[in-house]
């Protein structure tokens, strides 16, 4: 009855006398300034309980209760507050009575919703101004109805006028320093991303992002620093969680190797990482609507993920994956208090979850800073690997430019590199070719055959770089020479050839080899590409082989220098 005449009460209005026992202003129980809680079971009387002191519990660090409806007794006598401010850490119930007894047995009660207490920045808090009635404050009774968890509502207090709010608390300032520590990865990852073309590194940008998002929501400098409101702040903070899980996820769906984790293993990390988000927003859509069971739901997903979680990693973990260690190392924190906190919330009543909170932090930090590690030691491995691939490339490559028989460069080379050698002053070209070889081949047999063109080679392979000598294939061969007396010096190495030869004591004839040499010296409007001047050669060679073969045919091809207003004209 008393119950319901006081619930009959308007807010801030003079309680009657029926209320006494409730606030108890003669402190027959308690002791001057506890801070006292009840639990009010359906069917009691407050008042009853309010009097009863076996019911009260005053020891602050023994919050068992788990009751929907909840006392708060604030003893004030002794107490000099003139202005008392209900603080509270949470909304998390629907609504609460606060009762104001004086000295002199006048009460003052208010009845208000969880959303009509006003919001303060940045630190997350919530606060309401007690209505008080004339006299000397005996005893301040918060009545809590539709509460979630109970022991939450611990850090209840009141204060004398507004609590000082510090510009930034110290979880603050350390989580703006974690914030910064976690940009670092973020570039390293967009790094790594443009050289390696790589998803993971993506994944791994994205994932420490939302970490930074998590670690400014619930730390509160969301606010702080961007002054987003509290109600946005908050499901900030509690998506941004299920994202980084996500995000995480993904990453190692994408970091761990492809042949370790399977298609199967692949697929369970992205459905798992779709679930994470999911029951976020399943979380806060049915907030409402479901209440402190929502909570369950939310860690009987995060149940199912874990177990998900180690379904995918089981068989890369057999395979010994290099990149499971480490996404294994870095997920060992947040995974042990994931199970504590789904342990918690499953079994009892979630009283230890806000400690966790910070453990979370710091298992996130430790996640990402060996996820970073991880990252970074991947991309070693890739670049050693891309750059031996390299290196074997360009040997292969060098490979593929050199005859094998002489060791010379080949045609390949030649018509390669010809346009750069002819910009660095290589305007000589002259083709050689053994007067009739067929026959010593036919004489000698092809072996001995080849053993003469190593011999052609060995004569021709220039002492220093002003001349360049190239197989073409067959007995064929072409000098490049730029500086002065090219003719002579290309002539000197013909001649060599059958004196090499003869040396060699490989064959008892004398084989000798002719040679058609063009030079183009820079200026002449004629085509100095490599297959007009190779063409050009050729024929001074053949030229050569139908006077008599042993000999040089050249020719330089000269640039005359137009007078004014006429035009450069060339000639043979
Ligand atoms: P000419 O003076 O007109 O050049 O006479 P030739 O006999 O040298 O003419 P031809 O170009 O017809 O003959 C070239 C021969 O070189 C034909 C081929 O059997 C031989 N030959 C081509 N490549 C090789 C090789 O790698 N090793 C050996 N041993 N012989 C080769
Ligand atoms: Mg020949
Ligand atoms: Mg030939």
């Amino acid at each position: 009855m008393c119950l319901l005449a006081l619930l009959a009460v308007p807010a801030a209005q003079s309680a009657s006398a029926a209320d006494l026992s409730l606030a108890d202003p003669a402190g027959r129980w308690a002791t001057p300034g506890s801070i006292c809680h009840a639990e009010l079971r359906a069917g009691e009387s407050e008042a009853a309980v309010a009097a009863t002191a076996s019911r009260w519990t005053c020891d602050q660090g023994d919050w068992q209760a788990d009751a929907e409806t909840m006392l708060l007794r604030f003893d004030m006598r002794g107490q000099s507050v003139a202005d008392p401010v209900l603080t509270l850490s949470n909304r998390l119930f629907d609504s609460l009575s606060i009762t104001a007894a004086s000295e002199n047995g006048n009460l003052r009660r208010e009845n208000m919703s969880a959303d009509d207490l006003s919001v303060s920045s940045p630190v997350w808090r919530f606060t309401h101004a007690v209505a008080v009635p004339s006299g000397r404050l005996s005893a301040i009774i918060v009545r809590f109805d539709g509460v979630q968890i109970a022991p939450r509502l611990a850090p209840t207090r009141i204060s004398d006028g507004q609590p000082s709010v510090p510009i930034a608390t110290l979880d603050q300032i350390v989580a703006a320093l974690l914030a910064g520590l976690l940009l670092a990865p973020i570039l390293f990852d967009l790094g790594f991303q443009r050289v390696l073309r790589k998803s993971f590194p993506l994944y791994h940008a994205l994932f420490c992002a939302m970490a930074v998002v998590q670690t400014l929501a619930v730390s509160g400098l969301l606010t702080l620093l961007l002054g987003v409101g509290q109600g946005t702040q908050h499901v900030v903070a509690q998506l941004s969680f299920d994202m980084t899980v996500a995000a995480g996820t993904l990453f190692a769906a994408s970091f761990i190797e492809r042949e370790q984790l399977g298609d199967r293993g692949r697929t369970i990390l992205r459905a798992i990482a779709v679930l994470a988000v999911s029951l976020g927003i399943a979380r806060l859509l049915l907030a409402d609507a479901l209440g402190v069971a929502v909570m369950q739901i939310y860690y009987g997903g995060y149940a199912i993920f874990i177990v998900g979680l180690c379904a995918a990693l089981a068989r890369p973990l057999r395979g010994a994956s290099r990149a499971l260690r480490f996404v294994l190392l870095s997920y060992l924190p947040l995974l042990a208090i994931g199970i504590a906190r789904i342990g918690s919330a499953l079994t009892t009543n979630m009283a230890d979850t806000l400690p966790m909170v910070q453990a979370q932090h710091l298992a996130l930090a430790w996640q990402i800073t060996v996820s970073a590690f991880a990252v970074a030691d991947r991309f070693m491995t890739l670049k050693r690997e891309r750059d031996r691939a390299r290196t074997a490339a360009e040997v292969a490559e060098r490979a593929s430019e050199r005859d094998p028989l002489t060791g010379l460069l080949n045609r390949r080379a030649l018509q390669r590199k010809y346009a750069a050698l002819r910009e660095e002053g290589f305007t000589t070209l002259a083709v050689l070719d053994l007067d009739h070889f067929k026959r010593v081949n036919d004489r000698h047999g092809h072996t001995v055959g080849d053993q003469v063109l190593k011999c052609v080679a060995e004569a021709i392979t220039p002492s220093h770089g002003d001349t360049m000598a190239f197989r073409m294939g067959g007995e064929e061969f072409v000098l490049l020479l730029r500086g002065e007396d090219a003719l002579c010096r290309a002539e000197a190495k013909r001649r060599s050839i059958a004196e090499r030869i003869a040396e060699s004591g490989l064959v008892d004839t004398a084989v000798t080899a002719s040679m058609g040499l063009v030079e183009v010296p820079p200026g002449t409007l004629a085509d100095t590409g490599f297959d007009a001047l190779y063409e050009r050669a050729d024929r001074l060679l053949y030229e050569a082989k139908a006077a008599g073969r042993d000999r040089t045919m050249s020719e330089r091809l000269r640039v005359f220098h137009p007078r004014r207003g006429e035009d450069r004209r060339i000639a043979a």
